[in-house]
Parts: structure tokens; sequence; C-alpha cells
């Protein structure tokens, strides 16, 4: 079969301007986008990069030629994107963003009808038209129109009020790392009744407060102004706003797995989210009879396995929350505004997480070559149960991933770009820990050499 270049990884097309993304590429994505959807209207937004206008009218060029309509937002969040892209019942959504990429980053990411995602293969079909340049353009009566639907905007604010139950009294301190949520995600908390202080709330491409990642490296500031002000809880996204997370009332940065617990046990019923993902959330689902389900890192695994499911949320550790009752794309400021329930219902975030059992774990990286990375997890997944007496369950889905009787568990998983496997756990208490992870590096650092040797 004929090799095409793979333009898509984890989430989208993404590079530094000027070398993997530039207008010439956007233009062909439009151009194919344009030919796979169906007749009808296709939404375009873009976060606040100084290279992202741009990009954002090349697709819509490409778009356009194919015949199809342009319905642009201009510089919104992704899950706006997500959201317009279903509501409006479109063929397709388009975000300009890189996400917590650095400055001269860009990126295309592409949208379902549903809201959700592009899947792997949808993206395989893109770029096959893009390589083979099998555009369907129009003759010049019958190019697409492009019309302007920021005020869209309102409809999105006023939806998802409706879902959020808040009174008014919390104290929220908002960081939006100068990102696409800026405006938006401060405007939305403020109208659902908390007092709002902001950080670094001007959308700016150049992001001169802190980088787009929020980590706990970048969060410092935030950490401290929620401290100092005694706000009840700190809130922070990345640059386009599909992820959150949360700084509690003693302005310490939220653990990512054990928020995630908490919010999945406030839901209820079904819950999805991957491998990787701590036993706290076994752990809180348990006590209200919920039920975990796990499946492949990346959020549009996530997202898949929830509309199979019908499962009521779902979500990856990073702070990309799938919110299934507004649309499949992930929503960081709904996330946030589930948060603030949380904290409303329950009590401050800091006790909350504090009374969440904390799982001793371990992540460790063994060097491999990636042409030996099939067949080493292949005997992985013969060998690892056999060193362990009591399992509870083996999952192959993404790696292999056992639980163990007393909820402690181990997942062996290759890495998707580097030349390494990870072994990723948690123990009960340090002595278990301290056996899982001996034993299992034992038997993967044994695996690798017998395929070298
Ligand atoms: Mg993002």
């Amino acid at each position: 079969m004929e090799e095409i270049p793979q333009l898509f990884g984890t989430s989208g097309i993404r590079g530094r301007l000027g070398e993997k993304i530039n207008p010439e590429l956007a233009l062909k994505v439009g151009l194919a986008v344009g030919t796979v959807a169906g007749e009808g209207k296709i939404v375009v937004g873009h976060d606040p990069r100084t290279s992202s206008p741009m990009l954002s009218l090349a697709v819509k060029a490409g778009i356009l030629q194919c015949g199809k309509d342009v319905l642009d937002l201009g510089m919104v969040p992704t899950p706006v994107v997500g959201y317009a892209t279903q509501y409006l019942g479109a063929q397709a959504g388009v975000m300009i963003t890189a996400s917590h990429n650095p400055s001269p980053y860009n990126g295309i990411k592409l949208w379902n009808p549903n809201g959700m995602a592009y899947k792997q293969e949808q993206e395989r079909v893109i770029e096959r038209i893009i390589h083979h340049e099998s555009f369907k353009r129009v003759s010049w009566d019958l190019i697409g129109k492009s019309k302007d639907i920021n005020n869209f905007i309102s409809i999105y604010v006023e939806n998802l009020l409706d879902l959020v139950k808040i009174k008014p009294g919390l104290k929220v301190v908002v960081d939006c790392g100068s990102g696409a949520a800026s405006y938006l995600s401060p405007l939305i908390i403020r109208k659902s009744g908390c007092e709002v202080l902001t950080l670094n709330s001007q959308p700016d491409g150049f992001f001169p407060g802190r980088d787009p990642e929020p980590s706990q490296k970048n969060l410092g500031e935030l950490m401290r102004v929620v401290k100092a002000t005694g706000a009840d809880l700190g809130l922070a996204h990345d640059g386009d706003a599909d992820r959150m997370v949360a700084v509690d009332d003693k302005g310490r940065m939220a653990d990512f797995d054990k928020l995630l617990a908490l919010v999945s046990a406030q839901r209820g019923g079904t819950v999805v989210t991957t491998v990787d993902a701590s036993a706290a959330i076994d752990h809180s689902l348990k006590e209200v009879q919920g039920k975990v389900d796990r499946t492949k890192v990346g959020d549009v695994h996530v997202a898949t396995r929830i509309s199979q499911l019908k499962a009521n949320f779902g979500g990856e550790p990073s702070g990309t929350w799938i919110h299934p009752e507004f649309c499949m794309c992930p929503d960081g400021i709904l996330s946030g505004l589930r948060v603030i329930e949380l904290v409303q219902e329950n009590g401050p975030l800091s006790q909350l997480l504090d009374e969440l059992p904390t799982y001793p774990t371990r992540r460790v990286t063994v060097n491999c070559q990636d042409e030996d990375k099939k067949s080493i997890m292949q005997e992985m997944e013969k060998k690892l149960p056999q060193l362990f007496s009591d399992i509870k369950d083996v999952n192959p889905i993404d790696g292999v991933r056992l639980t163990l009787n007393d909820d402690s568990w181990v997942l062996v998983r290759p890495s998707g770009t580097e030349s390494f496997i990870r072994i990723t756990l948690e123990g009960k208490n340090e002595k278990r820990a301290r056996e899982i992870h001996e034993k299992s590096k034992k038997l993967l650092e044994g695996t690798i050499k017998s395929f070298e040797g």
C-alpha cells in the first residue's frame, strides 16, 4: 500500500509555524474538509495566537472553494467550536489552535457534526485527499459564502448556564493564561453568581503572563492570589480552554486524578476514564454505586466510549473532561462550573481532596527500539499476569493494565512518539508499590533484552 505522510498527531495537526504548519497547508486542509463534508455549512474558529487569523483565512478559502458555506466564530475557545457545530447542525467544525503549546506553534483540529473530535480513520481520509490533491473544487458561480457568527457566543453562554445550579457566594480566581477563554470564562462564572477575580484574562498570542500550559510551574501566581485574597477556588485553562485545572482554598494545585475522582462521584453512574488514571476514581465512584470504564489514552477515545456506553461523564487526568449532557467536545469552562458546584454542595475543596486516599505511585520508562515494541508488548501481555496471584482484571485496550484484588494496579504501555515503554502503577501502600514496581520492571527489562540479543 502507498505510504501517505501522516499530518495528524494525537491532537490534530500541530507544529511550529513555518515548519510543520503554514497557510499553504491550512488551505489544503480547508479544501479537504470542504471535499468530504456533506451539503451544508462548516463552522470555523481560532485561538488568539498571532498566526491564527491568517491560518483561519486560508482554511476558509479552501472550504469556500469547494462550494461549502462557512460560519465564522472568530476568536473563541475550542469548546465553542464543538458546541456550535452540534447546535447549528453544521457538517464539520475547524478549530485553529495549538492548545497548550508556546506562541510559535499552531495547529488545526477537526470536529464532527455531533461535536466529537475527528477519529483517526477520518484524519487518514483527510491526509489521503491532501496527498493526492483530490479536492472537489467548484466553478465561480457555486463558490460558498462566509458569515460572521460571533454572536453565537451568547447562545453558548445561555445554554451553559441553564445546565448548572450555582448560588451566589463563592469567590473564584480565574487564570485564562491570555488564551481563547480570556473574556468568556470569567464572564460565565460571574454570571453564574460567583465573585470573580481575573488573572491573564486579556487574549494575547504572546502569552505575556504565563505559558499556556496550566502546570504547577506556570500557576504560581494563581496559587498565591487564591491564598492572599481568601478565595474559595482558583481555576485555570490551557490556551484553547478545552482543559481546566483547579487550585484549592489553601492555594494548592488540586491533584488531577483526585479532582477528576471528586467530580466523577458527583456525576455518578458510569464514568469513562483512561487506563493511566488513578484508583482514586474507583474509590470515589464505589461510594456512590457508580462504575468506572477505562479506555485508551486520548480525549477522542474517551468521547467515543462515552457515546457507546451512554455514560454520564468522562475525562482524562490532564483536565480534559467531557460532559455529554452538553456536548461531546471537551469543555474547560463547563468543567470549571462543575467544580464550583462541587465546592458549593460539599464544602471546601482542600477538605474534599484531603479526604481522598493518596496511593503511592511510580512511573518508570525503559528504552526500547521502536520496531521491537509490538512483539515486546505481546510478551508482556502474556507474562505480566503471571507475576501476580491476586488479579481482579486484565485490560489490554491500550498497553496492558492489571488491577489487583486490593485495587493496586500496574500499566505497561509503549510511548506513541518516543522510543520507550512506560510502567505506571499505584500500590495500596508503599510496600505494595515497591513490590509491583520491582517485579514489573525486572520483567520488562528482561523481555526487552531478549529481543536485543
Ligand atoms: Mg487544549
